[in-house]
């Protein structure tokens, strides 16, 4: 269930620094609307499930701790982004097929 939602939005990655810790990483509402959706949704396997049932939609991206503390303390961008560190962001929101 984890695997095939980490693989659906690219794999064990953080699609902002590229960090391939595994422990580290989490799924990241690209919104911003996290608290909103964690209280609907549910967190960990709830949210494996949740994603798994609406096809793995757009909107949720890989991010290791770093990034997505960084995100939150600079309003909602990484201050990674600054100087980007990854050549083809763009191509993070794209669901790559599913596995299940
Ligand atoms: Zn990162
Ligand atoms: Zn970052």
């Amino acid at each position: 269930m984890k695997d095939a939602a980490y693989a659906a939005y690219g794999g064990y990655r953080c699609s902002c620094c590229g960090d391939m810790d595994e422990i580290s990483l989490t799924i990241d509402h690209v919104a911003n609307d996290g608290y909103a959706h964690r209280e609907k949704v549910g967190t960990g396997v709830k949210l494996y499930r949740w994603l798994k049932r609406e096809g793995y939609p757009a909107g949720f991206q890989i991010l290791c701790m770093l990034c997505n503390w960084g995100k939150a303390r600079n309003g909602g961008v990484c201050p990674h982004w600054s100087t980007p560190l990854l050549p083809e962001p763009q191509d993070r929101f794209r669901v790559s097929e599913v596995i299940s």
